[in-house]
This record gives C-alpha cells, structure tokens and sequence, in this order.
C-alpha cells in the first residue's frame, strides 16, 4: 500500500466537511459471501429467472422454494461483518463519514455498527409483504417457510409462500429482477454524492446503475474520487486516489490515519 497515497487521502477526508462510501461486493466477499456477478458469481451458478419479478407474481410457493436455496447459499456461514465494514462504522462514529451508500443486500454495515446505510438494493434482512408494505424480520420468516417445505410436522401446518396478517404475499425486501430501484433510496444516494467531498468508492466495480452514476455525480460537484478496488472500474482515471488492494486492508489503514 502506498503510505503517501494513504496519507493523501487520509488528509482529504480529515478537511472534508461530508465523506460518503459507496460500497459493492467486494467489502461483503471478505466475510464469505459470494459475490452476485462474475466468473463465481451467484447468478451463473443460479437461474436469474427462478428470482424475477414475473416468477414472484406467476409462482409465488416455487419462488419461495428457489428464495430459500439461494438464502441458504448466501448465509448459511452466518456471515459477519470484517474489518472493513468495523473501519467505516468507526470513521462514522468518530465524525468523518456521513453516510454508506451500498450495492450489498446482507445488512452487515449496519450489523457492523453503521447508523446511516442507504441500501441501494434493499435487504435481504428484511421481508416486505407485497400488498400492504408491512415489514418483517427475514429469519423467523424463511425459517416458517423452509419447514413448509421439509416432511416435519410443521409441513402441513404452514404454507408456501409466506403471508402476512393483511393476506399478501411476503417477499425479500430487496430490488428484484425486473424491478427498479426505490425512487426515493436513489435520490437520497444521489444528493449524499452531489454533497459529497470525498467521495469513496470501495470494492465495487461500478459498472451496474446506480453505482455507476454516484461517482460521476460527486465529481461533477467537485467532490475529491477514491476508489479501492482489486479490478478495474470505469472511474479510475478520474480517481485522485487509485487503491488496487484489499478493502479490509486500505479501510482500517485510512481509519487508522484519521
Ligand atoms: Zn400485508
């Protein structure tokens, strides 16, 4: 790692008024979750059709059965938040970060400690009912739905899919397939970039929308550019702070440094 890079940046953000993260995979992989894109990524192992928007409303139980799978997939390692995840809920608490803009939907910023998180794609933490938009923790709630689908007992008493008191469906609170993003998530994301002066970009490839605007919105407001990535991303010529490295390494360093 560069010390006077680091140092760098540490400075910037030190004499910044407003500091936002915008966060991708590559902060959650560190904790054991497979990314979503790419080679290993979820969504060449699994069928992106099984979770669209269509398959909910024409096959709610199979979707669930799939839903359940995938959930099983993503955290039956009872993930938790690593050391990148501490340093931003740190800088927050000492007064130098704003906000976290993240792409990931596994709650572990706020787990980690993070009071502001706008999550871009919602949580897999949470279900939502698709009806009346009651919320509900996403746990008790595969764990009813996954014995509905077992030979036990619980088999015949509960069934798929979930449902709330209301009569709706529940599904993951999270943007699927064929459904856009929150209007008012991205316009909250998008006036924390244009606020924004330094502007973090950490372990996302920022080449999926949103993420791929934020950084071009906070340096059209002249915010100063981060980026922290092992691959390349579209921005990196308009970074002023190229990190290609680790984000549980550089995060704790610059935390570290302020
Ligand atoms: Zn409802």
């Amino acid at each position: 790692m560069d010390a006077d890079e680091l140092d760098g940046l540490a400075d910037a953000v030190r004499t910044a008024d407003t500091t936002v993260a915008l966060t991708g995979a590559g902060v959650s992989t560190a904790s054991g979750i497979p990314s979503f894109r790419g080679e290993d990524g979820i969504w060449n192992e699994w069928d992106p059709k099984s979770f669209h928007r269509r398959r909910l409303d024409a096959d709610p139980a199979g979707f669930w059965r799939d839903r359940i799978d995938l959930r099983a997939a993503l955290v039956g390692e009872d993930p938790e938040p690593n050391a990148a995840h501490d340093a931003l809920a740190a800088m927050e608490a000492d007064g130098q970060l704003e906000a976290v803009l993240t792409q990931n939907v596994d709650g572990l910023h706020t787990a980690a400690g993070s009071d502001r998180v706008v999550e871009l794609h919602g949580t897999n933490r949470r279900v939502r009912c698709d009806d009346c938009g009651a919320t509900a923790p996403a746990a008790p709630t595969f764990e009813r739905a996954a014995a509905a689908t077992g030979d036990g007992p619980a088999a015949s008493a509960a069934s798929l899919p979930p449902r709330c008191d209301c009569g709706g469906v529940y599904r993951p609170d999270v943007v699927l397939f064929g459904e856009s993003l929150d209007d008012s998530v991205l316009e909250d994301a998008q006036r924390l970039a244009r606020e924004s002066d330094v502007f973090l970009a950490v372990g996302s490839s920022l080449s999926v929308r949103p993420a791929a605007l934020l950084p071009r919105i906070a340096l059209d407001a002249g915010a100063t550019l981060a980026v922290v990535n092992f691959d390349t991303t579209p921005h990196d010529a308009a970074a002023d702070y190229l990190f290609r490295e680790d984000v549980t390494a550089v995060l704790p360093a610059l935390a570290e440094r302020l």
